[in-house]
């Protein structure tokens, strides 16, 4: 019976790591993709986390999870099938939450699920059949591969601008597409965007349909002001439109928003007593590194003043 079950290796899975080491919870942590940094592995600069100025989200990542392996911690790569919580009657009232992986069942007084979040799909024709051969979800990771060609970046938040900032440096042509006539993201990635030579803003536009044989050739754009269709030649389409929580594991025990996030304040506490949420997949303002990790750390004094 562990005190705590940590599951996700991303920032807010590394801060608990850490803060339960600190506090002798005799804890599992567990990961089945461990990738060091988790989201932020695919951020070409992250120049907000303080401390660390104009770091690359891998090496971010390198240095939370050599920070936890400087303290003996690493995620087991196994993956959690189900969470059920269990009650023992009168003599343990709190119970106790029962995880499955491929090869083995886990009991725990605590879980801390911070699984993060996985890319929205844009679920229009060609997206999936073209996913990898001008399709991508990742400039940081396929970037490379269009370097003097044309990509169109679809979204208007953080990530579209910085992966339109991204890929402006190697294409020849950057085309950010946007439904709307304002960009969501911060106010300085705006002005870097609007001032780049090679990146032109389409407005109130949506993507209709990707267009390509075994490479993307095109992708036809609707304007939602005039109704007209366009064709947009681009042999790059880069989908930057916003997460989905991973919280499918505790969906049936506990209350989630109408988008899935796991409703929790800055207690990190979930409606299920001993179930805590951190990082991404929790209902929140701000989904940044550092807020992030200041989950990690509150779900895990949450869960030392539960077991008490
Ligand atoms: P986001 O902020 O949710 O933005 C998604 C964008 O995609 C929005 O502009 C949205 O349009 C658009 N969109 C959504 N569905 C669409 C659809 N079906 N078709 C066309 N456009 C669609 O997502 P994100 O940029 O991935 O960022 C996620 C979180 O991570 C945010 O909290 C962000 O601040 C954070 N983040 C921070 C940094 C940083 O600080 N360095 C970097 C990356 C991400 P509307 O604007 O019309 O809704």
């Amino acid at each position: 019976m562990y005190d705590l079950i940590i599951i996700g290796g991303g920032p807010a899975g590394v801060t608990a790591a850490i803060y339960a080491s600190r506090a002798h919870l005799d804890t599992l942590w567990l990961d089945d993709r461990f990738v060091p940094g988790g989201q932020i592995s695919d951020s070409a600069l992250v120049d907000n986390y303080p401390g660390l100025p104009s770091v690359t989200g891998a090496e971010l990542g390198d240095r939370f999870a050599a920070h936890a392996e400087g303290l003996g911690l690493k995620p087991l790569r196994e993956k959690v099938l189900s969470i059920e919580k269990t009650s023992r009657g009168e003599e343990d009232p709190k119970g106790a939450f029962v995880l499955k992986t491929r090869k083995n069942i886990y009991e725990s007084r605590t879980v801390i699920l911070a699984a993060g979040a996985a890319h929205r799909h844009l679920d229009i024709p060609g997206e999936e059949e073209l996913s990898g051969m001008g399709v991508s979800y990742c400039a940081t990771c396929d970037g490379a591969f269009f370097r003097d060609r044309t990509a169109a970046v679809i979204g208007g938040g953080n990530t579209a601008c910085e992966d339109a900032l991204f890929l402006s440096r190697m294409c020849r042509q950057v085309y950010l597409v946007h439904r709307r006539d304002m960009l969501r993201a911060d106010a300085v990635l705006r002005d870097r965007v609007q001032n780049c030579e090679n990146i032109r803003v389409i407005w109130n536009s949506v993507p209709e349909k990707i267009e390509g044989d075994s490479q993307v050739s095109g992708l036809v754009l609707k304007n939602r002001v005039s109704g007209e269709e366009n064709t947009l030649v681009t042999e790059g389409v880069f989908i930057a439109v916003g997460m989905t929580p991973n919280s499918g594991l505790v969906r049936e025990l506990a209350e989630t928003d109408e988008a899935g996030y796991v409703c929790a304040g800055e207690d990190c506490a979930t409606s299920m007593p001993g179930l805590y949420v951190a990082g991404d997949v929790r209902t929140k303002m701000l989904r940044q590194v550092v807020t992030a990790t200041a989950d990690g750390a509150n779900a895990v004094a949450s869960v030392q003043r539960y077991l008490g």
